[in-house]
């Protein structure tokens, strides 16, 4: 017998005759558009018709490193600086998997269809420098805010210290403002101290808990509850609505325990699920009840000019911090003085105090030399 690949009739491995392939290269290349590049006025402008593309670049100035964009960043920022202001800044932390995304989604479209406001929402997330992308932020995991036209999403800024990053989300949060944007979301991964820079730039810190496992479980610090000024619980769907109640009580108990805090508003602990989307309502009504509260008893003013205050020194010590670091001298010296304290040579404060004499003495160098 004939096996079917010997038999001359078999046609499997026969070449049909093919098609010309298309050249490598593309010969109707489109032009490349060159991006616009705007003076100060033309940003502001933008900004403050409300233009997202004109945002979004002025965002990606002030996130620049590059010394001439943050000089351009610095200008926009403070033509816009009169136009910000006029909004709720939120800010909100979970462990992963509290269910921020679904939740900010579930938030997002409720105050935009809802309640008629414009949303930004923004992020920080200091672990994204070793990342290399934050995901904080992202807008794959805010499907349908993601589609909303009055809705800005933009993950964290992904280089430089966690004050570095804050700063810049501050930053971002006036330009947002001047657009036009008047709720503004600032998420964080409720694990570390980037909960502390959302902290000192929101009027109301929301925290996402789950119920069902401790509160050490959750890795939620103890710090981080105090400073929350509404606690939800999250998931109180299906076979877990009971378990949500019985953890939202646990926090309301847990919350007597702690001093009054300074606004005099007494933090709220309430249930909801992001997934099916109900009890969000509730959660907005407290948020708003908290911002009329705080007005009228001067706490909103006065915390405001508070962090306004913060910002002016956190940003003294980054621009000194690096300023040292970078000094010529300085990088030449430092790990010569290490070395010596290392040895037992030099003590780490006398070491410290001579780097600091090279540094400012670096400038009396320089001031002579201009003379
Ligand atoms: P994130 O890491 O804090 O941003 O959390 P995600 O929003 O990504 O949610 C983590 C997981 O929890 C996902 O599988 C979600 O589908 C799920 N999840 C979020 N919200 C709810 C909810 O309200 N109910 C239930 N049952 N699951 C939820």
């Amino acid at each position: 017998m004939i096996h079917p690949e010997n038999d001359p009739q078999y046609k499997g491995l026969a070449v049909n005759q093919g098609i010309a392939p298309p050249p490598a290269i593309n010969p109707y290349p489109r032009e490349k558009r060159k991006r616009l590049v705007y003076t100060p006025s033309e940003y502001v402008e933008g900004i403050l018709k409300g233009s997202i593309t004109v945002l979004s670049q002025a965002v990606t100035l002030v996130e620049s490193q590059k010394y001439e964009h943050q000089q351009l960043a610095q200008e926009i920022i403070e033509k816009c600086l009169p136009y910000s202001g006029n909004s709720v800044r939120i800010g909100i932390t979970g462990v992963p998997g509290a269910g921020k995304s679904t939740s900010i989604d579930a938030f997002g479209m409720y105050l935009i269809k809802d309640c008629r406001k414009k949303l930004a929402v923004l992020a920080i997330d200091p672990s994204s420098e070793r990342s290399k992308g934050s995901i904080l932020g992202d807008k794959t995991r805010m499907e349908d805010l993601s589609r909303e036209q009055n809705a800005f999403i933009r993950p964290s800024p992904s280089a430089g210290s966690l004050g570095g990053v804050a700063r810049k989300t501050r930053e971002t949060i006036i330009l947002c403002e001047a657009a036009g944007f008047d709720t503004i979301f600032v998420e964080t991964v409720g694990v570390g101290q980037s909960e502390t820079a959302v902290h000192s730039m929101v009027d109301f810190f929301l925290l996402i808990q789950l119920a069902g496992t401790g509160d050490e479980l959750q890795g939620i610090k103890r710090g981080i509850m105090e400073m929350a000024d509404g606690i939800i619980v999250n998931k109180a769907d299906g076979s877990n609505i009971e378990k949500a109640g019985l953890a939202a009580s646990q926090f309301r108990n847990a919350l007597h325990l702690f001093p009054m805090p300074q606004s005099g508003w007494n933090p709220k602990v309430l249930t909801y699920s992001g997934y099916c989307r109900t009890g969000i309502k509730e959660i907005w009504d407290m948020v708003f009840e908290y911002m009329d509260f705080v007005k009228s008893n001067g706490y909103f003013q006065f915390k405001r000019n508070d962090q306004s205050r913060y910002w002016m020194y956190e940003t003294i010590n980054e621009y000194l911090k690096s300023n040292f670091y970078n000094n010529p001298a300085v990088e030449k010296e430092l790990k010569i003085k290490e070395l010596q304290v290392l040895n037992s040579r030099v003590s780490s404060f006398v070491a410290a105090k001579e780097m600091i004499e090279l540094w400012s003495g670096s400038f009396q160098n320089d001031a002579e030399a201009r003379v």
